[in-house]
């Protein structure tokens, strides 16, 4: 048995009244999280200045100021649980450790910005408790959050009432957030768990997120989108031809925003739960899933909204994988960046010049295959790993990928880390 991190994830049906209270909550802490940085950056200032201050840096710190501050600047401060003003000041904390680790080079990725103030329409509407009552009532349709009280959920909440009942999950934390008009909580559970160390299955599969599809398998088979979320991509992009020609700060313009806040927040459940299930499917019945690696520099760039949309996909997709793969006794593998799997014959191994995004099938020079490009794709994922287990598989994991010479000489053998959130928010789930 091991422990791991867990993310159950509920929508709400709160009453006006608990409604109030949840905006109260997120709003404190985005105001603790402004007034921290405020007083952070006129410290700094005086600092420049050449006066001996100090300058508040981490939680504890923050927090001491704001308690020695908080009759003055919000007087109104005991409306709402001291958790509220410890998340915004969490919040800043953070962003604040991240702008100083990346400017020393503690930090890899793009360089982090000094963070900015959170603007009531822009900012994620979120809160976090960590500690009072969190609990999930026995009746398995409300859950219980400090000072907010008894709030009704949306939808049952048996999968995560059960392991609270069997004794296999504690509650670390619940982040209350608000995504388009809708109120959710997500709980961080540490969860206990049988974890195998193979599910037996010899089979391979390449998977590659497609436009047109959901994915398409090595296998030849391709996962359509489901209906709804076809749908749903259609009217996203009617509103935003419509948004584009409101004018600005127009009722109107206000209006078809909101609408289009909601078809976006419905398209990403609908395309979440298809991922789930087919992750799931994955991880049980293949003993290795092949995947492409992730160009995250890239992905931001993308304004396309079909490439957005895939490249999105393929992000969850990863992050499902990565733990879901560990949960069944599967394996991960994560090509090698440069391997071209889309500009390789799968047939006869030929790589072709370029390839654009145009370009639906591929079509070899060498053999003359003429395939879907994108089962082409899944194809050749699947057979960096068949050449890996020809080769001994179990030597290879055991003496790690970057020893011995690689058959293909692409395969980065990546284990995520098996603390994966399910339905977490990124940076809702500390380390
Ligand atoms: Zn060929």
């Amino acid at each position: 048995m091991a422990t791991a991190l867990q993310g159950y994830q509920f929508a709400l049906d709160p009453t006006p009244r608990k409604q109030g209270s949840l905006a109260s909550h997120t709003g404190a802490a985005r105001f603790a999280y402004n007034w921290g940085l405020e007083l952070v950056t006129t410290r700094l200032d005086r600092r420049a200045a050449g006066q001996d201050v100090q300058v508040p840096w981490t939680l504890a710190e923050l927090r001491w100021e704001w308690n020695r501050a908080k009759d003055e600047v919000a007087p109104w401060w005991a409306e709402n649980s001291k958790e509220a003003y410890s998340s915004g000041l969490d919040a800043l904390a953070r962003a604040l450790k991240n702008w100083s680790d990346s400017r020393n080079g503690h930090r890899k990725g793009r360089p982090v910005g000094f963070p900015r103030r959170k603007k009531k329409w822009r900012a994620r509407v979120a809160c976090r408790f960590t500690t009072g009552q969190i609990k999930v009532l026995p009746d398995r349709k409300h859950v219980q959050l400090p000072r907010i009280g008894v709030v009704k959920t949306h939808e049952s909440t048996r999968k995560l009432a059960r392991r609270l009942e069997q004794g296999t999950a504690r509650i670390l934390a619940a982040t209350i957030s608000r995504r388009a008009d809708r109120w959710f909580v997500s709980f961080t559970v540490e969860v206990l768990k049988a974890i195998p160390t193979s599910n037996g299955k010899p089979s391979v599969v390449g998977v590659d997120v497609g436009i047109r599809h959901l994915t398409v398998l090595s296998t030849g088979r391709t996962v359509a989108n489901p209906r709804a979320l076809e749908q749903s991509l259609r009217k996203l992009r009617r509103l935003n031809r419509q948004l584009a020609r409101r004018r600005l700060g127009s009722r109107r313009r206000n209006r078809t925003r909101r609408r289009l806040a909601r078809v976006h927040a419905r398209a990403a459940n609908l395309r979440r739960d298809a991922l789930h299930k087919l992750t799931t499917e994955l991880a049980t019945r293949y003993g290795a899933v092949v995947v492409e690696h992730l160009h995250v520099a890239g992905m931001v760039r993308n304004r396309r909204l079909a490439g957005a949309i895939s490249d999105t996909g393929m992000a969850e997709l990863r992050r499902l994988l990565g733990y879901k793969t560990i949960w069944y006794g599967s394996r991960l593998v994560v090509a090698d960046r440069f391997f071209p799997s889309s500009k390789t014959c799968s047939e006869c191994g030929w790589v072709r010049a370029k390839l654009t995004l145009a370009e639906r099938t591929f079509a070899c020079e060498a053999c003359g295959l003429m395939v879907d490009r994108d089962l082409n794709a899944a194809r050749n994922l699947a057979k960096l790993v068949q050449s890996v287990a020809q080769s001994g598989w179990e030597t290879q994991t055991a003496r790690g990928a970057d020893r011995k010479p690689q058959p293909a000489g692409q395969v980065a053998m990546k284990r995520e880390a098996g603390t994966g959130s399910c339905l977490g928010e990124p940076g809702t789930v500390q380390p």
